[in-house]
């Protein structure tokens, strides 16, 4: 069992959060051409070992939050500040 601890609501089984991929900045609409969407709608990094990550507590708070999650072990760490945490 993946146990995420939500900034809200404390640690929770991962079965009440949905993974939101990996925080990435959105492309100006404006400026933007079709490899920058393509980019940003389908590519990923991937990463092996630690990895931010975007989760969203749907059974829970119904609130964003991003973590680091080591890829290998699945070791959690908070991320500090910003991303949507209690302080914001
Ligand atoms: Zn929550």
């Amino acid at each position: 069992m993946l146990l995420l601890e939500c900034p809200w609501c404390g640690g929770r089984n991962a079965s009440e959060f949905a993974y939101a991929g990996e925080p990435m900045p959105r492309p100006d609409p404006e400026s933007a051409g079709p490899a920058e969407w393509r980019g940003y709608l389908y590519l990923r990094a991937n990463r092996c070992g630690w990895t931010r990550e975007r989760w969203y507590h749907r059974a829970g708070c119904r609130r964003f939050f991003e973590i680091e999650r080591n890829t290998q072990t699945h070791e959690l760490r908070p991320v500090g500040g910003g991303a949507g945490g209690p302080d914001e």
